[in-house]
């Protein structure tokens, strides 16, 4: 796999991991910083820390790109599946599709703009 799309599924995975942090609140919050040693807005923080390091790694036009899609979206990697986008559900030309068996090049969806990686 192309090292590149290798990063920016290590950052989406780091975004999910954030959202996830948000969403779980409530009474079980006191009970598990009582037992762990990381607090929550800690763990956030540390989390966008790695965030922004990873996304200094992308190559310029990559970061463009990310920039440009990841506030309007959960993921910004999603599979290909027999010739679908798995972002918006479009095929991809088999050009495209046939180009990247092995994941070497870093590919996006014409349509949606999501970054690809082709399931086989
Ligand atoms: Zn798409």
């Amino acid at each position: 796999m192309h090292p590149q799309l290798v990063l920016l599924m290590e950052l989406q995975d780091l975004r999910a991991q954030k959202r996830a942090l948000h969403q779980d609140s409530g009474e079980t919050v006191g009970l598990e910083e009582e037992h762990f040693n990381l607090d929550r807005s800690r763990a956030v923080e540390l989390l966008e820390e790695k965030i922004e390091s990873l996304k200094d790694t992308l190559t310029p036009q990559l970061r463009t790109r990310y920039e440009r899609i990841a506030p309007q979206r959960d993921r910004v990697v999603v599979p290909v599946i027999q010739g679908t986008c798995y972002g918006c559900f479009v095929s991809i030309p088999t050009a495209t599709a046939g180009d990247q068996i092995g994941n070497t090049l870093v590919e996006t969806c014409e349509n949606c703009g999501s970054f690809l990686y082709i399931v086989e």
